[in-house]
């Protein structure tokens, strides 16, 4: 979608004139675009028309809303490039990258379309021995309008994704993308619109500013908010939420942690920590930002790690492996980390400070960090790899669950990968390989600790948002009703008798 496109579509909505704030490309500072602040009055007007166009929504079922799903993804396939370049422009980041955020969104929303109805349609389910006269079914049903709030990192991958689980089970969405990368999410979600002109407007809607406009959102008495960011916001939208009740998931940080056993394919894991360490430059909530190496594998594992860094081309071309620093405050974040880490003894085996050229910062990877330091303990967001020794697998699982966060992980093991992940306190965990719990639609995902609660994807994903009924009808009568009055004695000999049969003796 060209400017021109972009400025129709957001004179569409309402907005009240309250300003505009405009994004710049962080490596060229040319202007790519300028987008309103939205205000309450304006997220209640854009909220009060979803609802109208929800019920529309709704009512054409899981076999009608599929068409349209279908056609939103076809456009966004055969748009692509305006996406890659709008992506591109407002992050700077190689066109490669969000290409890889548009393909595993696409999946994501082909998943949501294709399977929705298996899992949210009604059931039978069994009703229990008390209650064998009554048939008992479940169903899902949509929430109503779902405010999906999302972070700069991945405007495209977390705007399909978010949106398409959502819209499959049946609701309307107003998504309210970073301040720092709307114009790709604003085209992913026009798409929809571009895609289905007959769908009433609302349906798929947006709202652009900082964090006052996400605040409002989450105050407006949308039905769910779906928030993907940061903790310390994520406590904000949750305090937020409670005003009215509105349930939240929340899709947070995280410190993911490898371990690298000795029975280890050693270059598949330096390979695959180098690249989950950097691609996206690190900016990625599930970016492997620590490594444990046992120790009697640690040296040709530094040197296959050495190797693999030594590889990579940091700019903006399309095939560059990755590109700048988004936000300049990130780099300050990376810039405390390398320091506090080098004072405490740390060693630099890949770059260092010299590393960080504002907006890029070349590869950095650090072996025997402190645990304490900020480099272990904080999310880091940016292309630095902590790397640290353990003796053994026991205090490579207990470093490893040792920080607050619990996103994703991974081990490579030939022998022992799943018993070692099964000891991981996290949402995921990739054996032999990093991150691929996340391409895979079909199962959840989302974190533990700092790192939210909640799942995306997945059966879990879709009934995120819905919420369950159950309905039971009587289909015949069983003697005298327990829920009637007046109990008599009989009644209660009867079910004391049935008690003492069913409980009163070792059960298995
Ligand atoms: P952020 O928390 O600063 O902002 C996220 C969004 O929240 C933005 O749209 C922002 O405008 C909005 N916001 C800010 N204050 C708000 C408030 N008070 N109420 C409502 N909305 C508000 O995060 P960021 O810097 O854009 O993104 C980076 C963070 O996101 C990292 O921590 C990263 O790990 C995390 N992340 C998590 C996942 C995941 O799936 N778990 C995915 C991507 C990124």
């Amino acid at each position: 979608m060209d400017q021109t496109d972009q400025t129709a579509a957001r004179t569409e909505q309402a907005t009240t004139g309250s300003g505009s704030f405009n994004v710049v490309n962080p490596a060229t500072q040319e202007m790519v675009g300028s987008y309103p602040v939205h205000t309450a009055e304006d997220v209640a007007a854009v909220v009060a028309q979803a609802r109208n166009a929800q019920r529309w929504w709704e009512a054409l079922g899981f076999e009608g809303r599929k068409p349209y799903l279908r056609r939103w993804l076809r456009w966004l396939a055969l748009h692509c490039d305006e996406v890659y370049e709008m992506g591109h422009r407002e992050t700077a980041r190689p066109r490669a990258d969000v290409q890889f955020e548009l393909y595993a969104g696409l999946e994501d929303a082909r998943w949501a379309a294709a399977h929705a109805k298996r899992v949210l349609r009604r059931r039978w389910v069994a009703p229990g021995i008390a209650m064998m006269n009554f048939d008992a079914r479940l169903s899902y049903h949509p929430l109503g309008v779902v405010g999906v709030i999302t972070p700069w990192n991945a405007p495209v991958y977390l705007t399909l994704s978010g949106m398409a689980a959502a819209l499959a089970a049946g609701n309307a969405v107003v998504i309210k993308p970073s301040e720092l990368s709307p114009g790709s999410a604003i085209i992913t979600i026009e798409a929809f619109r571009r895609a289905n002109p007959d769908a009433p407007a609302g349906l798929t809607a947006w709202i652009t500013g900082f964090g006052e406009t996400g605040a409002a959102l989450c105050t407006s008495r949308v039905d769910k908010v779906a928030f993907t960011g940061s903790a310390p916001t994520g406590r904000r939208v949750m305090a937020a939420c409670a005003q009215n009740l509105t349930p939240v998931v929340l899709e947070l940080g995280g410190k993911d942690a490898t371990i690298v056993a000795a029975d280890a394919d050693l270059d598949a894991a330096a390979a695959g920590v180098v690249w989950g360490g950097l691609f996206n430059g690190g900016q990625a909530c599930v970016g492997v930002e620590r490594v444990y190496v046992v120790e009697s594998v640690r040296d040709e594992f530094l040197a296959k790690v050495r190797k693999h860094t030594g590889e990579i081309a940091v700019g903006v071309e399309e095939l560059s492996a990755y590109g700048p620093m988004t936000v300049d405050a990130q780099v300050d974040i990376v810039r405390r980390h390398i320091g506090d880490a080098l004072e405490a003894g740390a060693h630099a085996l890949v770059g260092g400070v010299e590393s960080i050229r504002p907006p890029f910062i070349d590869p950095i990877v650090l072996v025997d960090v402190p645990e304490d330091c900020s480099a272990v303990q904080e999310e880091t967001f940016g292309p630095v790899l902590v790397i640290n020794t353990v003796p053994d697998i026991d205090e490579a699982v207990r470093r490893a669950n040792g920080t607050a966060f619990g996103l994703g992980s991974s081990v490579y093991s030939a022998r022992r990968g799943p018993a070692i992940a099964s000891r991981l306190r996290a949402g995921g965990t990739t054996i032999n390989s990093v991150l691929t719990f996340v391409g895979m639609s079909s199962i959840p995902f989302g974190g533990v600790g700092e790192s939210g609660f909640g799942r995306f994807h997945g059966d879990a994903g879709l009934r995120e948002f819905s919420y369950a009924k159950s309905t039971t009808r009587k289909r015949f009568d069983l003697g005298k009703d327990l829920q009637s009055f007046p109990r008599t004695p009989d009644q209660f000999d009867v079910v004391r008798k049935t008690l003492r049969l069913r409980y009163g003796r070792s059960f298995h």
